[in-house]
């Protein structure tokens, strides 16, 4: 037992890691582990929601996801590293909060219209993604977990959660769960090298599973200022996705004199992305390390994640049962089991 309040907070398992998975959610998780009790899992069957068709890659992208967890700083020993699809109870209470979730609800949970209209090259219109978010729910739920580390997109989610928790507890008459608020932090923005957002599906990503030289080249393709075509044209840094990296990467003094030297075509762009290669390299230089390790020996990232798996079914048991006995559902294990 402990006093610490609980976080909870999933991945999909739906392709190898970039750089904007790191500094926008690993790493933030990395930063909670001492002050909360964390249960972090690969939702694999969240992946699919959205990839039903295309399940191939789904263990060679648990192991990516397991050998990142542990390159990033996750550490078994503080937090409960786990697969959804491991904890069945999961999907029991799913069906059961789906009992009494409203359609309604579900159709207007803006990312769910937003997926529907954007996503082209598949068939979403169907019953498991409208559903996903009671899923959610009953992921967050069943630990009753205190907190969800979320951005501003995924407020409307835990919002919905939030109201299945209280609907429940009105129906049944007892409180069996917490509701979860959403705990939200500042983490650094990390556009693709194109400038858009750094996604798999836009090609513009930079993955921690790159080679050293496929980074390199990556890196020195970062867009630049646009209006900056000659060296000898003053840049503005401003404008120039490749220092949104510096920005997060390189040191204050070093940004202050790119920004010099920019502004006054003292430097050209590809010593300018040379120096950021440096910086990346050196922020990465220890993930990667623990990469190379963790890489040869899946038993080993295999084993904490069966472990996890195992611990984090023992409260799912516990939360299930009550949630069961609170709908009057332990009837039939009590009268036949
Ligand atoms: S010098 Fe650096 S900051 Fe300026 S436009 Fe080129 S890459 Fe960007």
């Amino acid at each position: 037992m402990t006093d610490k309040k609980r976080v909870l907070s999933g991945m999909q398992t739906t392709g190898k890691l970039h750089l904007g998975n790191l500094l926008g959610a690993l790493n933030n998780w990395v930063s909670m582990q001492d002050e909360f009790e964390c249960y972090y899992f690969a939702a694999d069957w969240h992946t699919l929601a959205t990839s039903y068709e295309d399940t191939n890659d789904l263990a060679d992208n648990l192991a990516d996801l397991g050998v990142n967890w542990l390159s990033a700083g996750l550490d078994p020993g503080k937090s409960v590293l786990f697969v959804q699809s491991l904890v069945p109870e999961h999907a029991v209470l799913h069906l059961l909060l789906s009992m009494l979730t409203p359609i309604s609800w579900l159709e207007r949970v803006p990312s769910y219209k937003e997926k529907l209209q954007q996503v082209v090259n598949k068939d979403l219109s169907m019953y498991g993604f409208l559903g996903y978010p009671v899923l959610q729910a009953a992921d967050i739920v069943i630990y009753k977990a205190h907190f969800v580390p979320v951005g501003i997109d995924q407020l409307p989610h835990l919002e919905l959660t939030r109201e299945i928790v209280r609907r429940f507890h009105d129906t049944y008459k007892r409180k069996v769960f917490i509701e979860p608020e959403g705990k939200m932090s500042e983490v650094p923005k990390l556009p693709g090298v194109d400038g858009r957002k750094m996604s798999k599906s836009y090609g513009n990503a930079i993955y921690l599973s790159d080679s050293s030289k496929e980074m390199k080249t990556k890196i020195l393709n970062i867009v630049t200022d646009p209006a900056r075509v000659r060296k000898t044209d003053p840049g503005d840094p401003e404008k120039c996705v490749a220092y949104s990296f510096h920005k997060v990467f390189s040191p204050d003094d070093e940004n202050e004199l790119t920004i010099k030297e920019c502004k006054s075509a003292g430097r050209g762009c590809v010593d300018c992305k040379k120096f950021l290669s440096v910086n990346i390299f050196k922020y990465l230089e220890p993930i990667l390390e623990k990469r190379a390790y963790w890489e040869q020996r899946p038993k080993e990232v295999y084993d904490i994640l069966k472990a996890g798996s195992e611990k984090a079914r023992k409260v799912a048991k516990q939360t299930l049962a009550e949630a069961e006995d609170a709908i009057g559902f332990s009837y039939s294990k009590k009268l036949l089991g």
